[in-house]
């Protein structure tokens, strides 16, 4: 089998203000570069999703790694996954600070006998491998930082709080906070697949919450017979509908090309469960699916010398690189 490598990725499904627009195309723009250049240097879908997903955490716009939304303290707890497809294995994290790569702590415990390692495990395992310790507060942006404090006033005002009913998911998730939670799936020529998502979570979550993103079937699922989703969007939604699996089973069982099957998936979730998220898909024959129920999602994908991405519902720009 030969195929056209692809690197795609998102920067996180929400209400974006427009003001964060351009910033979350530019970055999703050239996360799907970095990662594409990094498929080419090494050959391997692993390499290329966690890069394409460092490059991200990094960068202010998006809601993992530096920049990561807060807890309801006033806290950084990131979450992140990656699966090969390939083998199946994957390596998860959560409850995990002070460190700017939660992706490639992710990664570190595939070699462990684990699939998943939380707190204080993990941030043992970081130290292990030599994983730069930060000092406390120098992931925290100030744009996290008001958008805690216009929870905070929220909940003053009586609004509900989302994790509490479907109603206020809806209601709080569509108004406050950052929307950046970062993904990227690959497909290399010989059809192996890999899948990366990070995350921050949801502002004002209680300390200890954890969501879908390093959750493998909800946040992250990879298997190189099927094909590859990373998904965003709101956490306690996604995870009770295993959305990243449900797409795959929909391409496995029904026949379902990868766009319907993400569509479909994103749309019958948020009808029955309210919330509302999104989702890419790469399928093992190499076509992408793209899909969200909130307003916006920022999503790119570099295939051969042509960049494709948006970021409203239905836009699909290109642009030859
Ligand atoms: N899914 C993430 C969470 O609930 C948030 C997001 O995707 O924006 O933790």
């Amino acid at each position: 089998m030969s195929l056209e490598p692809i690197v795609l990725v998102h920067g996180g499904a929400g209400d974006i203000p427009r003001e964060r627009v351009e910033g979350k195309l530019e970055g999703v723009r050239l996360a799907a570069t970095i990662g594409y250049r990094k498929l080419q240097e090494t050959g391997n879908v692993l390499d290329a999703v966690e890069e394409a997903v460092r490059s991200m955490e990094l960068d202010p716009y998006f809601n993992a790694g530096y920049g990561s939304v807060l807890t309801s303290d006033g806290n950084v707890e990131m979450e992140a996954s990656i699966m090969n497809g390939a083998t199946l294995r994957a390596g998860c994290v959560s409850l995990v600070n002070d460190i700017y790569h939660p992706i490639s702590l992710a990664r570190k415990v595939m070699k462990t006998p684990h699939n998943f390692l939380a707190g204080d495990g993990a941030m043992r395992l970081a130290e292990q491998e030599g994983i730069q310790k930060l000092e406390p507060g120098q992931l925290v942006t100030d744009y996290a930082r008001i958008a805690l404090e216009e929870w905070r006033e929220g909940q003053l005002r009586g609004e509900m709080e989302y994790a509490r009913t479907e109603i206020g998911a809806k209601n709080k998730y569509k108004d406050k906070g950052e929307f950046g939670t970062v993904g990227a799936v690959a497909i290399d020529i010989e059809g192996n697949i890999a899948v990366a998502t990070s995350t921050g979570g949801i502002t004002g979550k209680l300390p200890g919450r954890v969501g879908d993103t390093p959750l493998v079937g909800a946040g992250t699922y990879a298997d190189n017979r099927v094909g590859g989703v990373s998904t965003t969007g709101h956490g306690e939604t996604i995870m009770r509908y295993s959305l990243a699996h449900e797409i795959l089973k929909r391409i496995e069982f029904l026949g379902q090309s990868a766009q319907e099957a993400t569509k479909n998936s994103c749309r019958s979730m948020t009808e029955r469960l309210i919330g509302t998220a999104g989702a890419i898909t790469i399928d093992f024959e190499g076509r992408v699916g793209i899909s969200f129920t909130s307003e916006r999602m920022a999503w790119a994908y570099l295939k051969g010398n042509t960049m494709h991405y948006g970021i409203e519902q239905d836009q699909h720009l290109t642009q030859r690189v």
